[in-house]
């Protein structure tokens, strides 16, 4: 499959690349590409401009503030995983970002491109032809939705990893477009429908993301699955996050992904936790989670068995994290 014609634009500044998409109607923003360039073979994304970011410095890496972590959008997957402040105050991240892919794709994979990824189905992610031969659908070209016939809206799953971690640790994000800099909750960014699945102005860009320095210091983990254990996109993922006090739970958030059209936060656990944590306590809010993810016949594996695994992952993480 080839790729679709288009104009490659490599600004070196900020205000260069805010000002271009300001211009350039039909751009798509290039960061890794380890997404963006498979789906422009596809035919899913046909931009007339690509607006490769890379070579804009002012938004790579990890650095310490006053208020806690600020990461590049363009830092790399691999750059997360192995970050030495990262690991020791946001775990739940590093782990996440770990279990993405494979290293090569963690090499040139970046945390915004994770953050801005399309939402993925079975009816979504294929070539034109095979497209064009079983009929096209709400997210790309068509009116209608084979998971969810009769309804009018797609419910392609949103299957990045570390947006749940990044839920868990009360994440903001920062947009720059013309207007200037907007500073929003991560938690604010999806809208819940697979098909217009960001909050983000095609003459916008993610420039950074910020964890605060209150959600330091909280053990994490991350689960998920996948159909193959070296490289692919996750089918259901849990985040969990927990801050203990002796021997007492005082904070406990769990992220789920890979199962609706947005990553989400769990909500109501707090009243289900009494300082700490028993069987029936990790089974309530285990069940708390599975009711949360609302999975369709969106991948190769069925919605019972990705809600099923939601459970018993957050189940197992939420005991390992009060055990540990
Ligand atoms: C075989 C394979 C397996 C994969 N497995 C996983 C997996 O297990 N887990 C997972 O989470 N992902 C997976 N991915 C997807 C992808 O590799 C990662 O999500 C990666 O982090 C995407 O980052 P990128 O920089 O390459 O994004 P790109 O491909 O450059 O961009 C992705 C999307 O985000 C937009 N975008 C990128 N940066 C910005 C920005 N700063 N502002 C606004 N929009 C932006 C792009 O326009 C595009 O729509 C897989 C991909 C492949 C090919
Ligand atoms: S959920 Fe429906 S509309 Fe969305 S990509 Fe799948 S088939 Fe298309």
């Amino acid at each position: 499959m080839s790729l679709p014609d288009f104009q490659l634009a490599r600004p070196r500044t900020l205000p260069e690349a805010i000002v271009f998409l300001g211009e350039k109607a039909n751009t798509r923003i290039l960061a890794g590409g380890t997404d963006l360039l498979p789906s422009m073979r596809q035919k899913l994304f046909e931009p007339e401009h690509v607006l490769d970011i890379r070579r804009i410095p002012e938004i790579k890496g990890v650095r310490q503030t006053q208020q806690g972590i600020e990461i590049g959008a363009l830092t790399t997957l691999a750059e997360i995983e192995h970050s030495p402040l990262l690991k020791k105050n946001y775990p739940v991240l590093t782990e996440a970002a770990k279990t993405v892919a494979s290293p090569v794709l963690r090499n040139m994979g970046t945390i915004g491109g994770n953050i801005c990824l399309d939402t993925r189905c079975l009816w979504y992610n294929q070539s034109l032809a095979w497209r064009k031969s079983c009929g096209f659908c709400i997210k790309k070209d068509g009116d209608l939705c084979h998971v969810a016939p009769g309804g009018t809206k797609c419910w392609a799953a949103f299957s990045a990893d570390t947006p749940p971690a990044l839920l868990c640790l009360d994440a903001e994000i920062e947009i720059v477009g013309a207007a200037g800099p907007r500073r929003i909750k991560l938690s604010d960014f999806y809208t819940g429908d697979g098909a217009t699945h960001r909050r983000l102005q095609p003459n916008e860009l993610l420039t950074r993301i910020f964890l605060p320095s209150a959600s330091a210091g909280y053990r994490g983990a991350y689960r998920r699955l996948r159909i193959r254990g070296s490289i692919d996109y996750p089918l259901a993922g849990v985040a969990v996050v927990m801050k203990k006090s002796n021997g007492h739970i005082e904070g406990l958030r769990i992220g789920i992904t890979a199962v609706n059209p947005a990553p989400l936060l769990i909500k109501g656990i707090d009243s289900l936790l009494s300082g700490t944590l028993n069987e029936a306590a990790a089974d309530a809010i285990a069940e708390q989670a599975a009711r949360t993810a609302k999975p369709l016949t969106t991948s190769a594996l069925t919605p019972e068995y990705r809600r099923e695994m939601i459970r018993v992952f957050t189940k197992k993480a939420v005991l390992a994290l009060s055990r540990s």
